[in-house]
């Protein structure tokens, strides 16, 4: 894939205190008290390493809060020296990022929205061109890995050094359960591509909804990353923005002590850390082949109506031949015998009629 980047591990980062490493606050600033009162309550906590807090709001619709914009800076100050939390906040341009580094921010992270567009990370780029800061990225709001690829690869090559990547999951047409579609695939192949590369998980904006926060940052545990950024509002039914997401900072102490961490300590918990994450690795793609099936019943099913309507029979034999041949010879070029894409095909064919019968006969 090109380019080796000089990324600084994780550990050796100021703002990591060890694993996880917690970013939390709220979506947005809205007021002074509210951002005060936020940070007291996380920072008496003891267990959150940097605040966050949006300033600059890149929103969906136009009539929908924007942010306080620079003002907001200056409460971020004001957070640092009383509760000596280190700062983050998102930038979209090169003004955000004078300004926040003016205002002595420690950490930017650069939204979804504007990582999937390479004309505004060539902006920050050059906007940080020298600058000693830290910068995370998260995945753009597509599904494409080297999208994402280049845009911490321009941050790189700026000069910053301190760099990780933000998993917040990717947007669909249809409406799941999640707001944005996990696709873990993706963030293991970033690590395969940049293997130094910190990777953050944001369950807030990935599952959209309290409920999900725990299973997903406990998920991404168990795959080993680095730290999480979960957001966090003194009063959350109030939020200006994404209030169905955030917690309390009681309620993200009560998530925090029920994560499970495998530590790596001895050389045996290693082995069964690196054992854990392959596992886990296993299970979403076991996920996905149940996806996979599911959605090509879906399909066989539709085929069963518009053969009932045009009284055609179920099985037509070219096609299945054509079918198992070509899956045959594509197995082969990936390492797959003959006889499991036999066995497999045939259980796969088998389970399609049985759904086309259901509907035929219906
Ligand atoms: C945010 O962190 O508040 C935010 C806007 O996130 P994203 O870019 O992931 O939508
Ligand atoms: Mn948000």
């Amino acid at each position: 894939m090109g380019t080796k980047l000089t990324i600084k591990p994780v550990q050796e980062w100021s703002i990591y205190k060890g694993r996880p490493l917690i970013i939390s606050g709220p979506c947005s600033a809205e007021s002074e008290d509210q951002l005060m009162d936020t940070a007291r309550q996380l920072a008496a906590l003891k267990k959150v390493d940097v605040y966050r807090a949006g300033i600059w709001k890149p929103r969906t619709r136009p009539d929908a809060f924007e942010g306080v914009g620079r003002e907001g800076l200056m409460w971020l100050r004001d957070v640092k020296r009383e509760t000596g939390l280190p700062t983050a906040t998102e930038v979209a341009n090169a003004a955000h990022v004078n300004d926040a580094l003016k205002f002595g921010i420690d950490v930017l992270w650069i939204g979804a929205r504007t990582s999937a567009n390479p004309f505004a990370m060539q902006e920050i780029a050059d906007a940080l061109s020298g600058v000693e800061t830290t910068v995370l990225v998260k995945n753009p709001v597509n599904p494409d890995l080297d999208l994402w690829i280049g845009a911490i690869e321009r941050i790189s090559r700026a000069g910053v050094k301190q760099i990780g990547a933000i998993h917040r999951g990717f947007s669909a047409y249809e409406k799941t359960a999640y707001r944005n579609q996990p696709k873990w695939q993706l963030p293991i192949e970033l690590r395969r591509a940049i293997p130094e590369i910190p990777l953050i998980c944001d369950p807030s904006h990935m599952g959209g909804a309290r409920r999900f926060l725990y299973e997903i940052a406990q998920k991404s545990m168990d795959l080993n990353y680095d730290g999480l950024m979960i957001e966090s509002h003194n009063d959350p039914a109030k939020a200006l923005s994404d209030k169905n997401q955030q917690l309390t900072p009681n309620d993200l102490q009560e998530l925090l002590s029920r994560l499970i961490l495998r530590q790596p300590l001895s050389k045996d918990s290693k082995f069964l850390d690196v054992l854990g994450e392959l596992r886990s690795q296993i299970d979403i793609y076991d996920d996905q082949l149940l996806d996979l099936l599911e959605q090509r019943m879906c399909v066989a099913e539709t085929i069963g109506k518009y053969k009932k309507e045009n009284s055609i029979t179920i099985l037509q034999t070219s096609r299945w031949e054509e079918i198992i041949q070509k899956a045959v010879s594509k197995g082969s070029s990936k390492g797959l015998s003959e006889e499991f894409i036999n066995l497999l095909f045939k259980a796969v064919h088998q389970e399609s009629i049985n759904h086309q019968n259901v509907i035929m006969n219906s």
